[in-house]
Parts: structure tokens; sequence; C-alpha cells
């Protein structure tokens, strides 16, 4: 007899300690708030509201502050702003300066020098905005950048030029004619949110948006691009998911970098965002000390899958001005690629792009399989590195036509 089970949570259970991994950093409780009420902390108001945002907080935090980091933070508010939710300040361990999350959003020195081929926007969105806050790069969809604010600023963020306003770039999204040029343009069916973090926005407000999208009759397809899960998964409350799930088909790409990020809260949200019926991606950056590993970014697609989240790409890092010591090598993530496909589930392989400096696009970045091909045939390598033969198809010739199956009895009607 089938069993039913109340809640897709309840299928297999991980290793709890797979999940909760961030209580090894936490002295007490939670650490410097463990006199916070619960209700309270699982507030995404509160956590907003006691983000970490001023070098002397953070001095107070984290005695173990470097010098760089010292400097960098004193300086950060001038490039972009900091912020960290205290949620996910207790997943960085203090004593390690190379901490993955600690490289992710606290500042350093090193922002400051900028190499002359960074930009302050690398993949070129301004030239193909036709209206302030749109990006229509690609032929059938479109970027529309909702807030100019995140939960937490991540250091190399490609878009660093408009969150946070830290650089006077003085974003004022104007939804009507963000929708009004939407509106024109049958072409466009897909429509990604993004910014700044969407849900940040209120309930209300986000509803409003994706009511007049739907309202659109040639938009088949919405998504959100968000890193809230991750920042603040306190956020995902049912009545969100229950708003979001009106708008099906909805999908949300996550920003998750490393597998420390996918604790039991972040695991919950995802669930419930899942339980919604919506399909969830993950983007991740490649970066230097932080998932520029083949065992890391194995760790971490496994364990989004164990999210219900299916891994999608993996972005080499922008030549974001002031990011030089975050990015890991092109090699380093075709290595990564390599050490992916055929070793571990094929659900839990992303692709690998690089956003073509300029305004290029996303161009996929791939291992070489193919070793040689010829009108006769195709010489393959596989991910073991073995050899194989395929003998090519004569292109466009069906080696028999239907009276030919027919003799070999191969054709059914
Ligand atoms: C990444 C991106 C998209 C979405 O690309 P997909 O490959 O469809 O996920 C759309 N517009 C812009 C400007 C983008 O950078
Ligand atoms: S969440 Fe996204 S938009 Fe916000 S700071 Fe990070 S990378 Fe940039």
């Amino acid at each position: 007899m089938l069993t039913s089970t109340s809640s897709a949570q309840s299928g297999a259970e991980p290793n709890p300690e797979t999940f909760a991994t961030l209580k090894a950093f936490r002295s007490a409780g939670r650490g410097f708030w463990s006199h916070v009420a619960d209700d309270e902390w699982n507030d995404w108001k509160w956590q907003l509201k006691n983000r970490i945002t001023r070098l002397d907080q953070l001095q107070r935090l984290m005695p173990t502050l470097t010098p760089e980091e010292y400097a960098g933070t004193k300086l950060a508010n001038s490039k972009l702003a900091m912020a960290i939710t205290p949620y996910f300040f207790n997943l960085i361990d203090p004593a390690d300066e190379n901490c993955p999350i600690r490289r992710q959003v606290i500042p350093r020195l090193e922002e400051t020098k900028t190499a002359p081929w960074e930009m302050s926007d690398p993949c070129g969105e301004d030239s193909h905005s036709p209206v302030p806050g749109l990006v229509h790069r690609y032929p059938d969809r479109v970027l529309f950048l909702v807030t100019d604010r995140c939960a937490a600023y991540c250091r190399y963020c490609t878009r660093s030029r408009l969150v946070s306003n830290a650089t006077g770039y003085d974003f004022h999204p104007q939804f009507d004619k963000q929708i009004a040029y939407i509106a024109e343009h049958p072409e466009i069916r897909d429509v990604l949110l993004s910014g700044g973090d969407p849900l940040l926005l209120s309930d209300e407000k986000l509803e409003d948006l994706l009511t007049r999208l739907r309202a659109i009759p040639h938009i088949e397809f919405l998504r959100i691009g968000t890193r809230i899960p991750v920042f603040l998964p306190q956020r995902i409350t049912p009545e969100l998911c229950e708003m979001l799930k009106q708008f099906h088909p909805l999908f949300i790409s996550i920003h998750a970098n490393h597998p420390r990020e996918l604790t039991t809260e972040v695991r919950a949200a995802l669930g419930r965002l899942a339980d919604a019926g919506i399909p969830l991606g993950n983007q991740s950056v490649m970066l230097e000390h932080v998932n520029d590993d083949v065992e890391v970014m194995k760790a971490h697609v496994q364990k989004l899958l164990m999210c219900r989240v299916k891994p999608y790409y993996i972005y080499q890092c922008d030549l974001i001005a002031g990011s030089a010591h975050l990015r890991a090598s092109v090699r380093k993530g075709i290595e990564i690629m390599q050490g992916l496909r055929g070793h571990t589930t094929g659900y839990a392989v992303p692709q690998f792009v690089i956003d073509a400096p300029g305004g290029g696009g996303k161009v996929p970045i791939n291992p070489e399989y193919v070793l040689s091909m010829n009108a006769d045939r195709v010489v393959l390598r596989n991910f073991e590195g073995k050899v194989f033969e395929y003998p090519e198809a004569p292109a466009g010739e069906p080696i028999l036509d239907s009276e030919e199956l027919d003799t070999v009895g191969l054709w059914k009607d």
C-alpha cells in the first residue's frame, strides 16, 4: 500500500549534518545574536534591519578582521555598499581568513585596484538598454531590472554600478516604460526579473508587477533571478509562495556558490518554493578560493539536487572593476566541467559560460570531447579519457527510405 506523505520535504532525509554546517561556526546558539528571540530572528524584516553595514559593527563581530578587510570595508561605501544579514554572517568561519563565505561579502582592499581591462559594465548591458532598467540582448527575452537593492552585497557583483546606488548611478526603475516596451514587442516571450533582488519588493508590489506582465498576451514565460533564498531564507514565506504560484509558468534562478550556503534554513525555503510548483535553477559564479575546485563544486551541485534545484549555469567571473582577486581562470572552469560530466548525475551538471566582455552575451565553454570529425567518422573521448569512434551518418540522406524499411519489416503504419 502506498502511504501518502503530507509534504515533499518528508522524502529521503539526508544526513542532518550535511545541511547544518553553520552550527560549527556559532559560538553559542546564534553567536552574537543568541539573545534574539526566535520570532525576531526568523522575521525577514528583522534580518534586514539588523544587517551589518558599518566597519565598527563588523569589527565588533569579527575581531579577526584582516588589515585588507579593514581597509576595504573603510572604503567600501564609495563603490559598492557592504551589507550582510545576521543569518548569512553566521556562516562565516572567523578563524579562516580564506573562508568561502567571508570572501563573498566582506570587502577587501583589492577592490580598489582596477586593471585596464576591467569595466563598470562588463556585459555591455547599458548599450543594450532600450529603456532604463530593461536589457534586450537576446531576440526573444529581456532582463527586467526591478530594484537596485539586495539583501546582502556580493563583492564581485556584475551590476555593482547599479546595486546599492553607492556610485551615484541613480537607478530609478520605471515600470510603466519597461512594461510598455515589452507590450510593444511581440517577439519577447520571456521576461527575467532581476536587479538588485526582486524578492526585496513587498508581496503586493511584486504581485502587481507579475500581474501586469502576465496580462501581456505574448509573454509565455516568467522567471525571477534572486539570491534571497540564500542570503535571507526567512523571506520565503508561505504567503509569498502562495502569491507566486498564480503566475505559472514561473521559474526561479537562485545564486549559491558554495555547499556551506545550503543550510537547513535554505533547504526548507527552497522546498517551499518547489512545493509551490516553481522549477528552481542555480547560477554560480566561479570564484578563487571559494568554489574553483572540482570536489567543492561536485559537493555543491549534488547538494543543490537534494534541495530540488537544478544547477543551471557556472559563470566565469565578469571583468568587473576591482574583482581580480576573486576571479579564477577559464582553464579551471573547464577542469571543473570535466570533473563533473560523467562523474556525477547528469542533472547536476550545469553549463559553464563566459558572458563575452562588451555585450557579446553568454558563450558556452565546454571541455573538448570531439577529438576529430570528418565525413565518415567522429572520434570521441569519454569522461574517463577513453577514445571511441562513431561512424558518421551521411548528411541529409536517410539510410533507408520507407519502401526499403517495408521490406525489412521495420516500417509499420
Ligand atoms: C543571462 C541573460 C538572459 C537570460 O539568458 P538565458 O540563457 O535564457 O538564461 C537574458 N538577458 C540578459 C541580458 C542576460 O544577461
Ligand atoms: S545578489 Fe546578485 S545583484 Fe545582488 S549583489 Fe549579489 S550578484 Fe549583485
